[in-house]
């Protein structure tokens, strides 16, 4: 039987809802269950693709290509799952379906509510990743906070889960604030108590509640809480705001989250492993000096847009027992400045994704200075079609060279538009999405760092490296080290003779996991590690200490390739 745990929000947004969520996955997956995990967003967007990083932060894309909410980045790296679009259901979506009916004529002409239809609409969501999946346990997290008038019918869908599979098969934890009133010096719970009373006045009566605070939560407040809240005080937990979101996981168990949710749900307890986490807060807690990496990219302000590229470097940091700190640069400022008075103090620098031409002119320069200066750079997506454009303009003499997508006039559109792109005019769900498979080419650092053949990545892009220069590229040695099987489209490119120059087409950054680092991230990391050990300096291997670059090791084995 399938055990569902629901978590929603309460006072505020932002409460890291999503960690608390995904750090039950992991608690529960590390006693041996199966989990899977689903987010109901109720706001009317059909799906976070097309929506502002201001407003939404990172759009994570899953394995079979849907553009999700970032809180299922938080639950693949937790709980080391793969998910898919059936992980994220938004009211767009609910609704787009049932109008979509109601057109067809499906409901034979009944009146459509919003109950039954509506909230019958999202438990089949919920029950159709309960059945695809085959989960033991299903994590349904329903975003925004109670009160939200979009949230009501979601609420509701949820409330009614509890009648359809069982009291004894759901479990459902409120998650609010507790603010901290400096006058007082204490922790306050009246803005909790009413959370739960909304909640309450829906039908939901939590089982359990985690209080999130700017400070410890003692257990005089914990008892408030449950007598105000009718809660039983063993159910009422506190969540301080940690240094890392990787203890968060600890930090529950330690509380007794995870024994508490096994017995409710009669699930078996047994000792989790979370050794790996315990290791990796060690190296969080560690005195030492921080691998400095820049990112240089254009929602530098916000951290939110870049998320899973902020994890996944941490990860390869854990991987070699590094902590990694993150200069986060303004590609507008570099293009302003110049480079220098923002990277000098970088060991490594990474240039993510990103649409349109603002600050793109300083990631060009960012390119220039890592690629003659050799400090390892990891371009993903826009970050390897910059470095392709900078590698055009200063190598090949084709000062103009520019992407389609920001110069339509260029002489040399070095990153053209993909096939079928050019004429779309609905921009949700159009562009290149989901897992592809990427050949590697023996003997280059892609190859090195991931150390097989074929792999699979996430793709989310209109532009590509345009094949028409891709012979004159790899005679000056930017070499194209990942291709489609087919080898129709260059999905990696790494400059020949550099410690560590490599740009994806991909999103490495999606797949990287705590206890797995992305190859890539690995490879960026150890090059970066080197530069510090060497003081700055690097040694090419003897191999590739030609003068000029001698690509022929390298060189395009089958004419047939780069012409075609
Ligand atoms: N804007 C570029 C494209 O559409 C890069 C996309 C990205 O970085 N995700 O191809």
């Amino acid at each position: 039987m399938t055990r569902y745990i629901f978590v929603t929000g309460g006072v505020v947004s932002s409460l890291g809802k999503g960690i608390a969520a995904a750090s039950i996955g992991r608690m529960l997956k590390s006693r041996g269950l199966s989990v899977s995990v689903l987010k109901l967003d109720p706001y009317l967007n059909v799906d976070p693709g097309t929506m502002s990083p201001y407003q939404h932060g990172e759009v994570y894309v899953t394995v079979d290509g849907s553009e999700t909410d970032l809180d299922l980045g938080h639950y693949e790296r937790f709980i080391d799952v793969e998910l898919t679009s059936l992980s994220n259901v938004t009211a767009g979506q609910i609704y787009t379906e049932i109008i979509g009916k109601e057109r067809s004529g499906i409901y034979l002409g009944g009146t459509i509510q919003i109950i039954p239809h509506v909230t019958d609409a999202i438990k089949g969501h919920i029950k159709a990743l309960a059945e695809q999946s085959n989960a033991d346990v299903i994590l349904v997290e329903v975003g925004g906070t109670v009160g939200d008038i979009e949230g009501q019918p979601f609420l509701e869908a949820i409330r009614q889960v509890r009648g359809d599979v069982g009291r004894e098969n759901t479990f459902y934890i409120h998650v609010t604030l507790l603010p901290f009133l400096g006058s007082t010096k204490e922790l306050k719970t009246k803005p909790t108590q009413h959370s739960v009373q909304a909640l309450r006045s829906m039908g939901i009566h939590p089982d359990a509640i985690i209080g999130r605070a700017d400070h410890e939560v003692e257990r005089d407040v914990k008892d408030k809480i449950a007598r105000f809240c009718d809660v039983r005080p063993e159910n009422v937990f506190g969540l301080p705001t940690l240094d890392s979101v990787y203890k968060v996981p600890l930090y529950l168990e330690e509380q007794g989250v995870g024994s508490t949710i096994s017995k409710a749900l009669k699930l078996p307890n047994t000792e989790p492993d979370l050794a790996y986490w315990r290791h990796i807060a060690e190296i969080e807690d560690e005195e030492q000096e921080p691998l400095r990496i820049a990112v240089v990219g254009k929602y530098v302000e916000l951290h939110d847009s870049y998320l899973s590229v902020a994890e996944a470097l941490r990860h390869a940091g854990f991987h070699y027992g590094r902590k990694i700190e993150i200069d986060w640069v303004s590609s507008e400022g570099v293009e302003q400045y110049g480079p220098e008075s923002y990277l000098s103090s970088a060991v490594g620098i990474l240039v993510p994704g990103g649409f349109g031409p603002r600050g793109v002119e300083g990631m060009v320069k960012t390119a220039n200075y890592a690629r003659t200066r050799k400090i390892p750079y990891l371009g993903l997506c826009l970050g390897m079609q910059v470095m392709v454009i900078e590698y055009a303009r200063n190598e090949l003499g084709l000062s103009r060279a520019n992407s389609l997508e920001l110069d339509a006039n260029t002489d040399d559109a070095v990153i053209s538009i993909m096939e079928g792109q050019e004429h779309l005019v609905e921009t949700g769900g159009t562009m290149r999405l989901g897992q592809y498979p990427c050949k590697l080419r023996e003997g280059t650092r892609a190859r090195d760092a991931y150390g097989e053949e074929l792999v699979l990545e996430r793709h989310r892009h209109r532009y590509e490296y345009n094949n028409d220069y891709r012979i004159r590229f790899e005679e000056a040695g930017l070499v194209a080290s990942g291709t489609a099987p087919d080898d129709s489209l260059v999905e990696i490119t790494e400059v020949y003779g550099h410690p560590f120059m490599v740009g994806s087409q991909f999103h490495p950054e999606f797949a990287s996991r705590p206890e797995k680092a992305h190859p890539l991230f690995r490879g960026f990391i150890d090059a970066a590690c080197n530069v510090l050990r060497e003081g700055g300096q690097y040694e090419l291997p003897a191999s590739e200490r030609t003068p000029g670059g001698n690509t022929d090791r390298l060189r395009i084995s089958s004419g047939a390739s780069a012409e075609d």
